[in-house]
């Protein structure tokens, strides 16, 4: 049961009763079609800033929930996730054409929310954003027997009352997929024009970094303003944005930096945050998801040693054997990210969370604390017990390069991903990358040393052996976060398995779509364009400037490229789009592979 947000919300009703309706969803369709037509960010922000302005508090907090192809904050909303096929079947029912007919179209297009636009009337009945966002959440929250045949009758039943232009949306937020190419950075532009402030801009995205929820910002924006923004403060059940790390050429380099600062192993697993409210514990992944139900042992170590009442921890959990004690490597542990069969799963592959960070405990928000009063508060909250799930991070606080150094190689041997550095007075970065976190990884002498996630953005058909996949090669990108767009920086050819290149076009052509996509900077031409959505890791030689890439190009002939990538694993499930690499890191990559060519390191 989630703590907060839809299902057991105390902020909002669900009901109609106090629910304005000020927004009809034709205007919200209205601005839709608006928004795909451009991909200028400030348009796009416009726009949907003006939309924003004109709804009531409920609506404002519902529609960005939609505009995110959601019905509430990644931790606590019901999924959507209807099946196309079933989808058909409500728009069968819904216009009275034959299935056959349906599907037909829906092969020719490629998009059942197109398909729904052209046969429904083009005028609809005049319903509101809130009776469409109701009669979605009726729809996921429908369960039991008989489930599947309610949610269509539900869809068929909205779908009458929808006109062309509204079921196209509403059928694509259905999917989860509104393809709109609206981030979350532009949302919260929207949010401050929406208030007709833009130095709001600031106070709203630390809101967000600090609850991962904006239809909540919203809320509090609209209803609180600007002090309420500025008061607002982390709390058990609502997911933090995790700090992250920056990169530098040697330990010499991190000590230049920091000075004194203290040095912890960099596990090589999945980040997990730890909340505690009373008896409950929740876990959350990096991108936010509520996945306490699949790591039973770490919820259960938190109950017996953890010292408070309420708390958030963060740590990074690693797969290992009990008996030698060693770390299995991230291909083994990350199998244990999966619904079913946990118990199982945990027999085999067993789970220790190594607890880095202190965010909050017992009403004390810990955030803008130093390093060192979050670790001495953690290690005093933490009480270590022998061959549990639940360990505190080793540190190492020193001033000595050889010493950094030692540690270094000492973490290597044990078969870790190298070290983490932060600075002792250095506060919590939610949701930002800064100096006060630097990872030093394994292999950081080598040309190339860091591995970089990629966002793909389309595929080529490919020659020779592979075309008969009809998948030769993968479009990938990076995100450029100040402006909010992926920019290409390798067309991949290699590290997949057959299989692999056959599951990979399959789940790339869900996501296709017939230009490129809003968000997307790109020189070459894929044959198939794909909404930014999978994120993968791809280990390349160097990085090489190139007349063929986008990324950091900023109106110079060339970009930034990735020479010889491949990919390494599969797909990063626990990784948005936006949190691949960014092009001021491919940047900041190429600096360091550049100093050391020179200064030989
Ligand atoms: P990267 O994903 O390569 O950018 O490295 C940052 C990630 O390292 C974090 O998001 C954590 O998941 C992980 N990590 C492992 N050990 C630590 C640690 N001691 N402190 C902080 N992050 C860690």
């Amino acid at each position: 049961m989630p703590l907060f947000g839809i299902g057991s919300a105390p902020r909002c009703a669900l009901g109609y009763e106090g629910d304005t309706m000020a927004l009809s969803m034709r205007e919200v369709a209205e601005a839709f079609v608006a928004l795909e037509k451009s991909s200028r960010r400030t348009t796009l922000v416009a726009i949907l800033g003006d939309l924003l302005a004109r709804a009531e508090t409920a609506e404002m907090e519902r529609l960005v929930y939609l505009c995110q192809g959601r019905l509430g904050p990644p931790f606590s909303a019901p999924e959507i996730g209807l099946q196309a096929k079933l989808m058909m079947h409500a728009v069968a029912d819904a216009t009275g054409c034959t299935e056959e007919a349906i599907r037909h179209l829906y092969d020719e297009r490629g998009d059942i929310g197109t398909v729904a636009g052209e046969i429904l009337p083009a005028e609809g009945r005049g319903i509101s954003l809130m009776e469409v966002y109701h009669q979605l959440l009726a729809i996921a929250t429908a369960s039991g027997r008989g489930a599947q045949a309610q949610k269509i009758g539900l869809l068929a039943d909205l779908l009458r009352r929808l006109s062309g232009p509204e079921a196209r949306y509403v059928l694509r937020i259905a999917q989860g997929r509104l393809r709109l190419g609206v981030g979350d950075a532009t949302i919260l532009d929207a949010l401050a024009t929406s208030a007709g402030d833009p130095s709001l801009k600031e106070a709203i995205e630390r809101c967000y970094n600090l609850s991962s929820d904006l239809g909540l910002v919203a809320r509090v924006l609209r209803e609180e303003g600007e002090p309420g923004l500025r008061r607002f403060q982390a709390r058990p059940g609502r997911p933090v944005r995790p700090a992250l790390a920056q990169r530098v050429a040697s330990p010499e380099e991190a000590l230049r930096r920091l000075g004194r600062c203290q040095a912890e192993p960099k596990y090589d697993g999945f980040r997990l945050q730890i909340h505690r409210v009373g008896d409950a514990v929740h876990l959350f992944s990096r991108n936010m998801e509520d996945v306490s139900g699949q790591f039973p042992e770490i919820a259960e170590a938190t109950l017996r040693q953890v010292g408070a009442e309420s708390a958030i921890l963060e740590g990074e959990a690693v797969g290992y054997l009990p008996e030698t004690g060693e770390y299995l490597p991230f291909q083994v542990t990350v199998q244990r990210r999966r619904k079913h069969r946990v118990e199982a799963m945990q027999e085999a592959i067993p789970l220790r969370l190594f607890a880095f960070d202190l965010l909050y405990a017992d009403g004390r928000e810990f955030l803008t604390a130093p390093l060192t009063e979050r670790r001495a508060a953690l290690e005093r909250l933490v009480t270590p017990t022998p061959d549990s799930a639940l360990a505190l991070s080793p540190v190492l606080v020193t001033d000595d390069a050889t010493e950094l150094e030692r540690f270094f190689d000492e973490m290597v041997s044990e078969g870790l991903e190298g070290i983490m550095v932060k600075r002792l007075d250095g506060a919590y970065t939610a949701g930002a990358r800064s100096f006060n976190w630097i990872k030093l990884k394994r292999g950081y002498r080598a040309e190339l040393a860091d591995t970089v996630d990629c966002v793909l953005v389309g595929y080529l058909y490919g020659r020779g052996q592979r075309a008969r996949f009809g998948i030769g090669s993968l479009l990938a990108a990076v995100y450029d976060e100040k402006r909010d767009r992926f920019q290409t920086v390798a067309k991949i050819g290699s590290g997949l398995s057959d299989e692999g290149w056959v599951k990979m076009r399959e789940l790339l052509d869900q996501d296709s779509v017939p230009h490129r996509p809003a968000r997307v900077d790109s020189v070459l031409q894929p044959d198939v364009w794909c909404e930014p959505h999978y994120v993968v890791e791809v280990q390349a030689d160097e990085i090489t400037r190139s007349p063929l890439h986008a990324a950091g190009r900023d109106g110079e002939p060339t970009g930034y490229a990735l020479r010889f990538p491949r990919m390494v694993g599969w797909i990063r499930a626990d990784k948005h789009p936006e949190d691949a690499t960014t092009v001021e890191e491919i940047i900041e990559m190429f600096r360091i592979q550049r100093l050391r060519a020179t200064s030989a390191l």
